[in-house]
C-alpha cells in the first residue's frame, strides 16, 4: 500500500493555488511552512505504577490572521508529520471561515481506548505542562480533535490555569458548558457540513432534500452530520465505524446514530431492518466508500478516498466532513470524473467558527443562547460557501483550489501587511 505524507498533499494543493495567484517562491514561502513546530516526551505515571513515555507534537503554521488555532488528536498513528499537514489546512480553514485565527495542530501518538480515566487525565495535564510556553488565549488555542473531548479540553484548561495563576478559559475551546464552553459547539462541526452542502447544492441548482447519503465514521461529527442530513430529508442509505457498515436503501434512523454515537455504541449493534446488511471492519468502510449514494459524507480520517478507489465512487457530491479524507491522486480522478468535492476546510469549518464564538464569549464574558450560536454558524458556513462558489467561477477551478485560492491571498496579504 502507497503511503501518503499528508504535507506533501498540502503542498501540491497549494502551489497550483500559488500558480492562479502568480506568487513568487518568497511568498510562497512565508505561506506553506510552519513557523514552529514543537516534539514533547511525555513521563506518565500508570495505573500499575510504572512511568510510560509519549510523543507529543504541537505544530503552530501561521500567525499572520491571529493567534494559532486548531485541535489536538490522539490517536496511536498521530506523528509529526501528520500534524503538521493538519496545522496547515487549520491556517487555510480559518481564512476560508473569515475568522481572526492562523493556524496550529496538536497531537499525542497514542491509542486512548488503552488508557484508564486517571492515566488520561494525567497524560492531558503533562501535555498541558510541555507547551505551555507556546500557547495562551492570545498566542495559540487548542480545541478538540480526533479522539479528544471536552472533558480533556477541561483538564488542559485547568493546568493551564494552574501554571498560569488565573482561571483562563479562552486558552482552549470545547469546553464543557459549565467551565466556559459554548452552547452548540458540539454539534458544530456536524451540522456546519450539512448546511455547508446544502448551501452548495442550491448554487448548483440542486435541492438536498431525498437525496442518498452515505456516512463514513459515526463519531461526533460524522452522526451529527447523518442526524440533521436525515432532518433535511435525506435518506441516509448506510453508515460505519471501526466495527464495519450498515447499508439500508430504505435508510437508517439519523437520530439513532447520533444517540449511538453518544452511548459509545458500535454499529455492529445497529437494530437493522429487514433489507439491511452489516459489513464488518475495512471491507465495510471501503464498500461505503463506493456504495450506491447521492452523498458521499467521509468523516473518519485522512487518506480514505485514494487512487485505487476513487474511480469507483458513485456519488456526485463528496462532501469532506474529515480533515483531508482524498488524496491529491484521487482529488484529480474525482474532478476528471465530474464528481463535485466540498473540500474539509469548507465543509467541516463550522467546528471551529463556533470555537470563535467560545473564545469570544470567554475574552467578553458575555454568552449567548443556542439559537443565536447556531443563526451566526449558518450565516458564516453560507457566506463562506457562497463565496468559494463565486471564486470557482471567476477562476473556472474545482471547489478545493477555489477555497485554496481565498486563503492563500488572504494570508499572504496579512502576511505582507505585517512586513514578514
Ligand atoms: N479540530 C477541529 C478542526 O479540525 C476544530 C478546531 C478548533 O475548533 O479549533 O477544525
Amino acid at each position: 500500500m502507497k503511503v501518503y505524507d499528508p504535507f506533501e498533499n498540502f503542498l501540491t494543493t497549494f502551489n497550483k493555488a500559488a500558480d492562479y495567484l502568480g506568487l513568487g517562491k518568497d511568498e510562497r514561502d512565508r505561506v506553506a511552512y510552519p513557523e514552529r513546530q514543537v516534539e514533547v516526551s511525555l513521563r506518565v505515571r500508570m495505573d500499575d505504577g510504572s512511568v510510560k513515555t509519549f510523543e507529543g507534537y504541537r505544530v503552530q503554521h501561521n500567525s499572520a490572521r491571529g493567534p494559532y488555532k486548531g485541535g489536538i488528536r490522539y490517536h496511536e498513528k498521530a506523528d509529526i508529520n501528520e500534524v503538521r499537514a493538519l496545522s496547515a489546512w487549520m491556517s487555510i480553514k480559518c481564512a476560508v471561515a473569515d475568522i481572526p485565527y492562523g493556524g496550529g495542530k496538536g497531537g499525542i501518538k497514542v491509542d486512548p481506548s488503552k488508557l484508564s480515566e486517571g492515566e488520561l487525565e494525567r497524560l492531558t495535564r503533562a501535555y498541558a505542562d510541555a507547551i505551555y510556553p507556546v500557547v495562551g488565549p492570545y498566542t495559540d488555542i487548542p480545541a478538540p480533535d480526533v479522539n479528544t473531548n471536552g472533558k480533556i479540553m477541561g483538564w488542559f484548561c485547568d493546568e493551564y490555569s494552574k501554571l498560569n495563576h488565573s482561571f483562563t478559559p479562552a486558552v482552549v475551546t470545547g469546553k464543557p458548558i459549565s467551565i466556559g464552553g459554548s452552547l452548540g459547539r458540539e454539534e458544530a462541526t456536524g451540522l456546519g457540513v450539512v448546511i455547508a452542502a446544502k448551501t452548495m447544492l442550491s448554487n448548483f441548482g440542486v435541492e438536498i432534500k431525498g437525496k442518498k447519503v452515505a456516512v463514513q465514521g459515526n463519531g461526533n461529527v460524522g452522526s451529527v452530520a447523518s442526524k440533521y442530513f436525515a432532518k433535511e430529508g435525506c435518506v441516509i442509505v448506510a453508515a460505519s465505524d471501526i466495527s464495519g457498515a450498515v447499508f439500508d436503501e430504505s435508510g437508517l434512523d439519523g437520530e439513532l446514530l447520533r444517540k449511538m454515537a453518544v452511548e459509545r455504541k458500535l454499529l455492529s449493534e445497529y437494530p437493522l431492518g429487514k433489507g439491511g446488511k452489516f459489513v464488518p471492519g475495512k471491507d465495510g468502510n471501503q464498500a461505503l466508500i463506493t456504495c450506491d449514494t447521492d452523498i458521499l459524507v467521509p468523516a473518519a480520517l485522512e487518506n480514505q478516498i485514494d487512487a485505487e478507489n476513487a474511480g469507483d465512487v458513485k456519488a456526485k457530491y463528496v462532501i469532506e466532513a474529515a480533515n483531508g479524507p482524498t488524496t491529491a491522486e484521487a482529488d484529480e480522478i474525482l474532478e476528471k470524473r465530474g464528481v463535485i468535492v466540498v473540500p474539509d476546510i469548507l465543509a467541516n469549518c463550522g467546528g471551529v467558527v463556533v470555537s470563535y464564538f467560545e473564545w469570544s464569549q470567554n475574552l467578553n464574558r458575555y454568552y449567548f443562547s443556542e439559537e443565536e450560536i447556531n443563526e451566526r454558524l449558518a450565516h458564516k458556513m453560507k457566506a463562506a460557501v457562497n463565496n468559494v462558489y463565486g471564486i470557482c467561477k471567476k477562476y473556472d477551478c474545482s471547489l478545493r483550489m477555489g477555497a485554496y485560492i481565498t486563503a492563500v491571498s488572504k494570508i499572504n496579504e496579512a502576511a505582507k501587511m505585517l512586513g514578514r
